[in-house]
């Protein structure tokens, strides 16, 4: 029997490295990645299709009329949304997607799927995650400050997770990661067919004893 794969939502702060440690648990792992669309302007090394499919404000809007997102959410005074579609064939084929969501969008997922995995990576302390925003010189200072009010904002949400994973080394935290999936495919809830098979092949072996 073809197991449904795992909707694994990994969430943080913008600026706590979310975007390596999803690479590179994509490096080492046979996950699938999710690629969302936005209404942001791509940056100097995104490509369309690669990071985002980047949408003008009136084609996104038409994509949440024809229901064609799991989810949507305003993030900085951008739309972000995640591709209906591709998800759900994924999962349907036994692949674990990921999805590198904020946390509006996260939390309407664990709405509708109730076995979805929520995974929130932070920074070990909150200047730092000011120091990696300057650091990374993409974005001005206005748009830091915001940043650094919705991470304010965010910690709020954080306990609704079902786990939380700081970021201190790159390779450390995708270990923590990949390892909490391998435990989350483990569950009894997960494995029923298993248990039946099991079951199965007891009945088989003792045959006019049972
Ligand atoms: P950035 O502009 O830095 O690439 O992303 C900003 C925020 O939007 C990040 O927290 C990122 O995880 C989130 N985001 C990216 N794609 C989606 C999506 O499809 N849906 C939601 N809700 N958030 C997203």
């Amino acid at each position: 029997m073809n197991k449904k794969g795992i909707l694994i939502i990994i969430s943080g702060f913008s600026g706590a490295g979310k975007g390596s440690v999803v690479k590179e648990l994509l490096s080492k792992n046979d996950y699938t990645l999710s690629i969302s669309a936005t209404t942001r302007q791509p940056r100097d090394y995104e490509q369309h299709g690669r990071e985002y499919f980047f949408e003008s404000r009136e084609d996104f809007e038409k994509m949440i009329e024809n229901n064609e997102l799991i989810e949507w959410a305003s993030y900085c005074d951008n739309y972000y949304g995640t591709p209906k579609s591709f998800v759900e064939g994924n999962l349907q084929q036994g692949k674990d997607v990921i999805l590198e969501i904020e946390t509006q969008g996260a939390l309407d997922i664990k709405k509708q799927f109730e076995d979805a995995l929520l995974i929130f990576i932070t920074v070990p302390k909150a200047q730092e995650l000011k120091a990696r925003l300057e650091g990374r010189g993409t974005e001005d200072s206005n748009i830091i400050t915001k940043r650094l009010k919705r991470a304010y904002e965010e910690t709020q949400l954080m306990k609704q997770y079902d786990y939380i994973v700081i970021n201190d080394k790159l390779d450390k935290c995708a270990e923590d990661i990949s390892s909490i999936i391998d435990a989350e495919h483990k569950k009894t809830v997960r494995n029923t067919h298993l248990i039946e098979e099991i079951k199965e092949q007891f009945e088989e072996l003792l045959k006019g004893e049972i």
